[in-house]
């Protein structure tokens, strides 16, 4: 079945067509500049047609969808011949909060429980829910499957998500820990156990999901029991941008000295730190840090090494929290691709029974076993594919 895959922003709209028969991608393209002025590129990935990239007025989703449908039927570039041949829309949604464990089929009760939990993300849940409604504007016959980044984290236990704070927080605000990433640490943890000949509920897995925003989760026989990001995506690892755990003080502090307020400094918590902060404003990529780092930048240095240092604590909590480990998987951006970075957190795992298998850590964007064949828990870089995790889970709930 072909699914058309949405993942919506505030500006921006991301699609790819899955055949889920084969998980092959026909096409795939970005809407940018939504509301400002835009541009939409698009690709054929199926008949290797190369990225197009069009600028043109896009006052609002709608019109984005719409683009997007004219760009997939069109004659000469499109995929399909009309929409009849998009079996079904699965739209990724950032917060189902407690309400969603799992993806479900969209209806107007699931519309309004995505609304309801909006508080908890406030710029991308409305976003998100554009999308839906411009989909089913167009696509009024369609299915449409909302796939929750939170929900694979929703069997954590109470112990694991909840906060040292007034209980009545939680009652009354629902304030606790989330985690996000949820489908790519789902997709993650299900595959690499399949890709060892076992199944995810004989193992204890770490997935490290190192990106731009990172995450690390627990994943205990199949089930999610931790993850690193809590009520937002602010809390955990150390990222491009995102600062991850700190003392709270540490917000009104910096308040009181730049002279603004908690949500001036949120905004640099979240957008000017991370890794991209502790170099002195370098850069949010890896590729420049380690350029520069190689060059003998120090501050560069510092900032991958307080990465590393972070994502192999948290390897520790997770090896603690399961009472062991047998399988840590690396994945996104940094996992996949950065074998240094890969390296550097590896130094610490020795306590594991753990060796880096350099030559076979030589690789970028595949899934190889980097470990030696003597190491007493297997190490994997996994390649994520949240977009046909999301047209998987759809197909599952329409076919
Ligand atoms: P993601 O958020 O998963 O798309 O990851 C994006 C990040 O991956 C970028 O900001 C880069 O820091 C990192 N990245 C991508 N390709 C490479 C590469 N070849 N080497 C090192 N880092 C990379």
């Amino acid at each position: 079945m072909n699914i058309l895959v949405i993942n919506c922003g505030s500006s921006s709209l991301k699609f790819q067509v899955i055949d889920t028969d084969n998980g092959n991608v026909l096409a795939k393209g970005l809407c940018e500049r939504i509301g400002i002025d835009g541009a939409i590129t698009y690709e054929n990935v199926r008949d290797k047609g190369g990225k197009v990239k069009q600028e043109t007025q896009i006052e609002d989703h709608k019109k984005a969808i719409s683009l997007v449908l004219d760009a997939l039927t069109d004659p000469r570039g499109g995929v399909i011949r009309s929409l009849k041949e998009i079996g079904a829309v699965g739209h990724r949604i950032v917060h189902g909060g407690e309400k969603f464990t799992k993806s479900v089929v969209i209806t107007d009760e699931v519309i309004a429980a995505i609304r309801e939990v909006s508080d908890l993300a406030p710029l991308h849940n409305p976003a998100n829910l554009t999308g839906i409604q411009a989909c089913q504007a167009l696509m009024p016959d369609t299915p449409m499957v909302a796939v929750f980044d939170t929900a694979f984290h929703q069997t954590m236990p109470p112990k694991a998500y909840m906060y040292a704070i007034p209980l009545h927080y939680y009652e009354d605000y629902k304030i606790r820990r989330y985690g996000f990433h949820g489908t790519s640490h789902a997709f993650v943890s299900r595959e690499v156990a399949k890709y060892i000949g076992k199944d995810a509920s004989e193992l204890k897995t770490i997935v490290c999901h190192l990106g731009n925003g990172a995450s690390v989760s627990a994943v205990q026989y199949g089930k999610c029991v931790d993850t690193s990001m809590g009520l937002t995506p602010l809390e955990g690892l150390i990222m491009g941008t995102r600062s991850g755990d700190l003392d709270p003080a540490v917000v009104d502090y910096i308040a009181s000295k730049e002279n603004t307020d908690a949500a001036g400094v949120l905004q640099i918590l979240n957008k000017k730190s991370g890794v991209e902060g502790l170099s002195g404003g370098l850069s949010s990529d890896f590729r420049d840090l380690w350029k520069a780092r190689n060059n003998g930048d120090k501050k560069a240095e510092l900032a991958l090494d307080a990465w590393a240092y972070r994502v192999a604590k948290y390897i520790g909590a997770y090896t603690a929290a399961m009472n062991g480990v047998d399988v840590i998987a690396f994945t996104a951006g940094v996992g996949e691709n950065d074998s240094a970075s890969r390296a550097l957190v590896m130094q610490y795992l020795g306590y594991l029974g753990i060796t880096l298998d350099e030559e076979a850590n030589n690789v970028r964007g595949d899934i190889a076993e980097i470990s030696t064949k003597d190491s007493k828990v297997r190490v994997f870089v996994f390649p994520t594919n949240e977009e046909l995790a999301i047209a998987q889970e759809t197909y599952e709930l329409v076919k």
